[in-house]
C-alpha cells in the first residue's frame, strides 16, 4: 500500500533523470526504503541484487558500515565550509593520497562536485593554460566519437552519444571528434589479444592536421563506458601519450567511470603506463556515497597560474559544495577499505568467476555477439544475427525489455542499448555472482523465448 502511495506522489511531483516519463505509466518508479551491501530493497519487500553499482558509483555495498562510521563521525565535526580561503583535514588528507595513488607527475587536486564539472574544470583549464601562454589559436578539444564526459554543455560537447547531445548540437563547442576504436566490429580485422592499435591512425592523422588549434584530448581511457562498454587496447593510449607529447597538447583523462579498480587497475591508466596531464575523478571516489570530483593535474599546469597581480591568471572557477568535508570523510573511508582489503587482489577472483559463469551460458547462444570484460566490468553485447554482427534496432527496445524482466528476476541490470553489462559493487560474494549471471541470463532467454 505505502508502495503504491509513493509511487502515485513521485509521479505528481518528480522529473526523473535519463527517462522518457511515460514510460513510468505501466512502469512505475520502484521505490527503495534500504540498501545492504549488494542488495536494495523495495516498500514491497522485493529485493534487487544491484549488479551495476547505482550506476557505477557504489563499490563496497549500500550502507557499508565502515563509510557510514566515517560519515557519521564528520558530520559531528564539520558539515560544510567555504573552501576559499578556508580547508579542513579530510580534504587535505584525501588530496595528499590522491596524489600518492594517482599516476606519477599529477601532484595538485582541485575539488569539484560531481563527474560533469570535473570535465568543466580540466577543459577550462587547458583552454586557459594556452591562452595565458599566448597561444591563442589553442581553443579546441579532440575527443572520440561514441564518447562520454557528462551533460553539462561543455561536457557534452566533447561527447558523442547522440541520444543525449544530438538535439543540442547547435549550442554545443566547436569540437574534433576521431573515430573511436571498434574492436567488436573492427575495420582493421585485428583480434583483440594481439592489437596494436592501428585504428590510431586516424587520431595521428586529425591532430597532426590541426594540431595549432589543439589544447587538448580528452579520453576515456580504455573503455568507453555510457557507449556500450567499447573495450581498446592500452596501446592505443601509450601512442596517443606520445602523440600529445609530440604536439605539447594535454592528455585528459576521463577516469570517472573506470578510476578506482573498475579496470583491475586503479587507475585505468596504469594498464599503459601513462601519466596523463590531468585526471577527472568521480563516481567511485566517495564509495557511492556523496556528490564529489577531482581533477588532478601536473606541477606543470598548476604553475602556469600561479604569480602576482600582474595578471589576472588564477583560476576563478568554484562549486558552492566544492571539497565538501562528509563526501571527503566518504573518500577516505573508500580509500581505506581498497588498503585494508587487498580489493584490487581480491577482485581478481570474482572478475574470472563472472568470466566463466557468463562463458558457459554465452557459448552457443544465438544473440551474444560478444562477451567483453576487463577487471570488474563485463559486459554482452546482444546482436540479431551473430555472422553479420547486425544490432538490433534501438526502437526495438530490446535492452529496457529485458531490464525490466531481470527486475522481476530480482536483479537490477540497465542495459545501454543492445549491451547488457554487470558491474557490481566490489563486495559480491560467490552467490551473487552466481544469482547475477544466472538471473541476467533468465531474463535474456525469457525475452527470446529460448530455454
Ligand atoms: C558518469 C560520467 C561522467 C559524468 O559524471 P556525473 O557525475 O554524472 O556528472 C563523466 N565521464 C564519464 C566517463 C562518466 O562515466
Amino acid at each position: 500500500m505505502i508502495m503504491k502511495e509513493l509511487q502515485k506522489k513521485d509521479l505528481q511531483y518528480i522529473w526523473h533523470p535519463c527517462s522518457q516519463m511515460k514510460d513510468y505509466e505501466d512502469f512505475p518508479p520502484i521505490v527503495i526504503e534500504k540498501g545492504e551491501g549488494a542488495y536494495l530493497y523495495d516498500f514491497t519487500g522485493h529485493s534487487y541484487l544491484d549488479a551495476v553499482s547505482s550506476w557505477w558509483v557504489n563499490l563496497f555495498g549500500h550502507c557499508n558500515p565502515r563509510i557510514n562510521k566515517a560519515i557519521k563521525k564528520q558530520l559531528d565535526q564539520l558539515e560544510h565550509v567555504i573552501f576559499a580561503n578556508f580547508s579542513h583535514q579530510p580534504a587535505i588528507e584525501l588530496a595528499e593520497k590522491i596524489v600518492d595513488i594517482t599516476p606519477p607527475g599529477l601532484n595538485k587536486v582541485f575539488f569539484a562536485d560531481n563527474g560533469s564539472s570535473a570535465v568543466e574544470v580540466a577543459l577550462k583549464l587547458s583552454f586557459q593554460y594556452h591562452q595565458q601562454a599566448g597561444q591563442h589559436n589553442k581553443t579546441k578539444f579532440v575527443a572520440l566519437t561514441d564518447a562520454y564526459h557528462g551533460e553539462t554543455v561543455g561536457a557534452l560537447s566533447v561527447g558523442d552519444i547522440d541520444l543525449y547531445n544530438k538535439i543540442y548540437k547547435p549550442m554545443l563547442l566547436d569540437t574534433i571528434k576521431v573515430p573511436s576504436p571498434d574492436c567488436f566490429r573492427c575495420p582493421y580485422g585485428q583480434e583483440r589479444s594481439s592489437c596494436q592499435a592501428p585504428c590510431f591512425e586516424q587520431m595521428e592523422r586529425a591532430v597532426e592536421a590541426k594540431h595549432h588549434e589543439i589544447c587538448a584530448v580528452i579520453v576515456e581511457p580504455l573503455v568507453q563506458a555510457a557507449a556500450g562498454m567499447k573495450i581498446y587496447p592500452p596501446q592505443y593510449l601509450s601512442k596517443l601519450r606520445a602523440l600529445c607529447n609530440q604536439y605539447k597538447i594535454h592528455l585528459i583523462a576521463d577516469e570517472i567511470a573506470v578510476g578506482f579498480g573498475r579496470t583491475g587497475k586503479m587507475f585505468a591508466c596504469e594498464h599503459a603506463n601513462i601519466s596523463p596531464d590531468m585526471i577527472c575523478l568521480s563516481k567511485g571516489l566517495t564509495g557511492g556515497y556523496l556528490p564529489l570530483s577531482l581533477a588532478v593535474v601536473t606541477d606543470e599546469i598548476y604553475q602556469a597560474f600561479y604569480c602576482d597581480y600582474k595578471e589576472l591568471k588564477a583560476f576563478m572557477h568554484s562549486h558552492s559544495y566544492t571539497g565538501n568535508p562528509l563526501a571527503c570523510a566518504a573518500a577516505l573511508a573508500t580509500l581505506k577499505i581498497f588498503e585494508e582489503d587487498n580489493v584490487l587482489e581480491q577482485n581478481k577472483a570474482k572478475s574470472a568467476q563472472i568470466k566463466e559463469l557468463v562463458q558457459s551460458f554465452a557459448h552457443g547462444h544465438p544473440y551474444i555477439g560478444e562477451f567483453r570484460q576487463i577487471g570488474m566490468i563485463g559486459a554482452l553485447e546482444l546482436v540479431q544475427d551473430k555472422a553479420s554482427k547486425e544490432p538490433f534496432s534501438w526502437d526495438k527496445r530490446v535492452g529496457y525489455q529485458i531490464y525490466q524482466k531481470a527486475l522481476q528476476e530480482g536483479l537490477l541490470l540497465r542495459p545501454l542499448g543492445n549491451v547488457l553489462y554487470f558491474m557490481p559493487p566490489y563486495i559480491v560474494n560467490d552467490k551473487d555472482i552466481e544469482f547475477m549471471v544466472t538471473k541476467a541470463f533468465r531474463a535474456i532467454n525469457q525475452y527470446f523465448n529460448l530455454p
